[in-house]
């Protein structure tokens, strides 16, 4: 399924143009138009899902496998010294755009992107609750 108005599903299927850097009949990754770092790149599914709760099993697990294979030809083509997969999904946790898609965001030392967050605190009691209510559903 495409989506008439989705950005990300004209991208994908080539109905806008994208400096593409891989592409095969089910994805495409494209390279970031407001990068974090040299080189941030997203992988997006030629069809159309909302988020990670959309996407089809079988999609889900050849993400992974082609975000491992493009993003360590990029770690080393960049000279990267990490790489960080971030996938947003929801307002609340930073997705801006509603078609899923994965970053692939090359990290360099001293870079300053600021991807990674400060810990926090929490307590047993907390953990447990949390636990517990995971286990729940
Ligand atoms: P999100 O915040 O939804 O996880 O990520 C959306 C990403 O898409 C952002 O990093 C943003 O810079 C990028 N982006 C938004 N519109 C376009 C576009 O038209 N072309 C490209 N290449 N990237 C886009
Ligand atoms: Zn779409």
């Amino acid at each position: 399924m495409r989506e008439e108005n989705c950005i990300f599903c004209k991208i994908a299927n080539g109905g806008i143009p994208s400096v593409t850097l891989y592409e095969d009949e089910d994805f495409r990754v494209i390279l970031d138009l407001g990068p974090a770092t040299r080189g941030h790149a997203l992988l997006l599914p030629k069809e159309h899902y909302k988020d990670l709760f959309e996407l089809e099993d079988e999609v889900a697990q050849k993400v992974l496998v082609r975000a491992k294979r493009i993003a360590g030809r990029m770690k080393d083509a960049l000279g990267a010294d990490g790489m960080n997969l971030v996938q947003n999904n929801g307002e609340a946790a930073g997705q801006t755009v509603f078609h899923f898609h994965m970053h692939l965001i090359p990290r360099y030392k001293d870079d300053r992107a600021g991807i990674l967050w400060k810990p926090g605190e929490t307590t047993p009691e907390e953990m447990e609750e949390i636990k517990r209510l995971v286990d729940s559903q």
